[in-house]
């Protein structure tokens, strides 16, 4: 699979027709989507403005990817830290714990997950991401208190009534 760095550069590419564009930022969702694709795409369309028309404002689309890599450049060293962390563990025959962090099965995507495509935290990806990695590494309880917005409220597999992220992602709600 192309990787996102590659995808990224299609999408800045003005040779390509804006068309092609918006589908290597979508693309890029595939790789990287923090609350999921539907809802990352939902996020970054309406933040950026990104027309139904792309012709009209091509560059919404640049935009919208700078907001991305932005988030995925928080991910990226932490993920590939606790993978790390993950093989000296297993190295040393220590028993694995639980999955505790959501990127780590989801390598690095929907760490945030939200599972109703209209319903997400409003903030910039980048302040929910360091957020949700902030508070996983000083061991907040996810089942206790919304790691995004901190709501308290919880309600087990349910997603967030505030925020709408769901605690543990779609893999392992909480
Ligand atoms: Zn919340």
């Amino acid at each position: 699979m192309t990787s996102f760095p590659a995808i990224a550069r299609r999408v800045r590419d003005e040779s390509l027709d804006p068309r092609q564009r918006r589908m290597r930022l979508r693309n890029c969702l595939f790789h990287f989507a923090p609350y999921g694709f539907r809802a990352t795409w939902d996020h970054l369309a309406t933040t950026h403005r990104i027309p139904g028309s792309i012709e009209v404002d091509p560059s919404s689309l640049v935009r919208a990817l700078g907001e991305l890599e932005a988030a995925r450049a928080l991910v990226l060293p932490r993920a590939a830290e606790f993978a790390a962390q993950r093989r000296l563990q297993k190295r040393e025959g220590r028993r694995v714990p639980a999955t505790l962090h959501p990127w780590d099965s989801w390598g690095c995507s929907a760490i945030a997950y939200c599972p109703d495509p209209r319903k997400h935290p409003p903030e910039p990806l980048p302040v929910v991401v360091r957020r949700v990695l902030d508070a996983c590494v000083a061991g907040v309880d996810p089942a206790g208190r919304c790691l995004v917005c901190g709501d308290d409220d919880r309600r087990p597999l349910r997603a967030c009534r505030n925020c709408g992220v769901l605690p543990g992602g779609r893999g392992n709600p909480l």
